[in-house]
């Protein structure tokens, strides 16, 4: 019986204002009529819910997301990329652990008295603390000190790099900077550093083809470990603690540049950096074309979340809500018997909240699919009516129509020839790098030069908070939303895109 009414709603339109153009759009009365808002509803609620622990991807609630969406393609009869829909992306998870310098009575930590630079030392090594004091770089000249950690005072810890340039010669192992002449600079650098340091960093662990994120990770990389030769820094009370000595015995012994009195005590050190892998998955599904066509238009939401650190983040705006809208897109699609004239790739990403890493997994995989994507449109954040809209008109951002006409035409179409819901274009900025047009998934296609939009209902003040919950949602809202977007998704298969 549903068939016959699939058949219907497929009303064809003429264009009047270019009689070139013949679109095939569906009325927008009947698309309401489809759009089965309790299951969208449902899926935020599920996506949302205590067991799925805020999608991180550290806990199982992740997996248990990528699986539920598995099953609603399966149920929807989507076609599966693989035999689960699922594609690993492999990561790596990298932290620094134990970081120490002791001797055999006095022990500090990294953060906790010194801060220390440069490449793990995995096994603890024992080597000899020589103090050199307030000396200039160029004049200094260290040889036979392959098992010495040299010491030396400088007037400002910033410039520690500067320094190792500027010596003149040296095969010392390390390096320990201590600024006596402005104490406070170090436990200042102790705490603004901290949280850089420490964070756990999570990197592809797959070939990038992006000369941006090359350069990003490169420079992310190098302000973590500038030099390959290890160096601390540390306050002069700590220091003096090491040498068993007063820290007026060392000003002094500086000073004079005599260091008879200053012992050499041993020091052990490590630097253990814990490398661990990590896998996250995108869920994918299809709906092929009809014209064994190897073009694909991309319909993409992620839906990793930040977790449960102490509070449930639900992400339900962030991004519960596009993954049920892309997934009732689907359902919709194949519920009119809609055959594409591109293949429709359902993509579900895992990993954005950590730098998009699964769509960026996704366009990297191989090069023959990236080629034969022709666009993108990503939803991120569909679900809110912000501050700066009133609830009794629709509305939905659209970013990178500017840049992407083509893609821009097929939504502005689908607007006037349906919805007539006001597309906002204030956020479309695709030149801003820190804008939000670069901060979703979008950001993976348009770096291979694939035309990508973005959706969505804007930033309020729950985003990355534990109240982004689902009764904060606005269900009219989406339901035009969905009607706008397979309306544009249509118009832009059909006519727009070749
Ligand atoms: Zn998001």
């Amino acid at each position: 019986m549903k068939i016959y009414c699939w058949l219907i709603c497929l009303i064809p339109f003429l264009c009047i204002s270019n009689s070139s153009i013949g679109q095939v759009v569906l009325s927008q009365r009947e698309v309401e009529q489809k759009v089965n808002v309790d299951r969208v509803m449902r899926n935020v609620n599920v996506l949302s819910s205590d067991s799925l622990m805020g999608r991180s991807l550290n806990n199982e609630g992740h997996t248990k997301a990528a699986s539920f969406i598995a099953s609603e393609l399966k149920l929807m009869g989507v076609t599966p990329i693989s035999n689960n829909y699922l594609q690993a992306v492999p990561l790596v998870r990298t932290y620094w652990n134990e970081v120490y310098l002791k001797t055999n009575s006095y022990t500090l930590t990294n953060f906790d008295g010194i801060i220390y630079n440069g490449n793990p030392i995995d096994e603890p090594v024992s080597k000899k603390l020589v103090f050199r004091g307030h000396v200039s770089p160029d004049s200094l000249e260290l040889t036979g000190m392959s098992d010495c950690i040299v010491v030396l005072f400088i007037d400002n810890l910033w410039k520690d790099v500067n320094f190792l340039r500027s010596i003149k010669k040296s095969d010392a192992y390390g390096f320990i900077f201590v600024n006596p002449f402005n104490q406070k600079q170090y436990y200042s650098l102790e705490r603004q550093l901290k949280e850089h340091y420490t964070r756990r960093r999570v990197h592809p662990r797959f070939r990038v083809d992006d000369d941006a994120y090359n350069m990003v990770s490169k420079l992310a990389g190098t302000t973590d470990i500038y030099l390959d030769v290890p160096r601390f820094m540390m306050p002069i009370d700590k220091l003096a603690k090491l040498f068993g000595v007063s820290e007026r015995k060392l000003m002094k012994a500086s000073e004079s540049a005599n260091f008879s009195d200053i012992p050499m005590p041993t020091v052990m050190l490590r630097s253990q950096r814990v490398v661990e892998p990590l896998e996250t998955s995108n869920v994918i599904g299809v709906i092929p074309s009809a014209t064994t066509g190897k073009r694909a238009i991309v319909v993409s939401a992620h839906y990793d979340h930040l977790g449960n650190a102490g509070a449930l983040y639900a992400g339900a705006d962030d991004n519960a809500s596009g993954v049920a809208v892309v997934l009732e897109l689907a359902r919709l699609l194949k519920q009119i018997g809609y055959t594409p004239k591109h293949d429709i790739v359902f993509s579900f990403f895992g990993a954005e909240e950590l730098g998009m890493l699964g769509s960026m997994a996704f366009v990297n995989y191989r090069k023959q699919i990236s080629d034969s994507i022709v666009a993108n449109i990503n939803v991120d954040m569909i679900g809110r009516v912000d501050s700066l809209h009133t609830k009794r008109n629709g509305y939905l951002y659209l970013l990178g129509a500017g840049k992407y006409s083509v893609l821009g035409d097929a939504f502005s179409l689908a607007d006037s020839l349906t919805t007539d819901i006001a597309i906002d274009y204030s956020l479309d900025n695709p030149n801003d790098i820190f804008g939000m047009f670069n901060l979703s998934d979008q950001r993976s296609f348009t770096a291979k030069s694939i035309p990508a939009v973005m959706v969505t209902s804007g930033l309020h003040n729950d985003y990355h908070t534990p109240r982004d919950t689902p009764n904060r949602l606005d269900y009219n809202q989406i339901k035009q939303r969905v009607v706008l977007l397979l309306n544009a998704i249509v118009i832009a298969d059909k006519e727009y895109l070749q």
